[in-house]
């Protein structure tokens, strides 16, 4: 089951089913304004409980957490082992404050970058649309 009711335009407020293909939204690209669709959750999908399932299952990614995801029944996922990135604790910089300070190691991902996580995602939505070409911008690492 994918939670993600639809994609929405972040900028006016349209929106398409999660299986139809988009090249992002097509009235503000009428417009002239290439926006990206982003996925749009009923309120209160997000329950304790359903994350405390996920991370129960045997997957280790990002891909425990599919049905949060915007892919559909049927699309695959396209995964090099994304997420599940380690925690570390960062005890000889912390002097002075009343806490902890943990480091979230995005390197461990297999392009080295937070990226990666985006990126399966998006990878995998372009494959079940049968998108033929797939380009990424980037500041340097992807
Ligand atoms: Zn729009």
């Amino acid at each position: 089951m994918s939670l993600p009711l639809a994609l929405v335009c972040p900028r006016c407020g349209s929106h398409g089913a999660l299986s139809q293909f988009a090249f992002g939204c097509e009235r503000c690209r009428a417009d002239g304004a290439a926006i990206n669709l982003v996925p749009f959750y009923a309120p209160d999908t997000f329950t304790r409980e359903m994350m405390e399932q996920a991370q129960q299952t045997w997957e280790r990614s990002l891909w425990q957490y599919r049905a949060f995801l915007p892919l559909g029944e049927g699309e695959e996922e396209v995964s090099l082992g994304e997420g599940e990135t380690p925690l570390v604790p960062l005890r000889r910089f912390v002097t002075g404050i009343n806490g902890e300070l943990w480091l979230k190691n995005e390197s461990c991902n297999p392009t080295w970058s937070h990226k990666d996580r985006a990126m399966t995602v998006a990878v995998s939505k372009a494959r079940s649309w049968n998108v033929p070409v797939v380009v990424g911008a980037s500041s340097g690492v992807i």
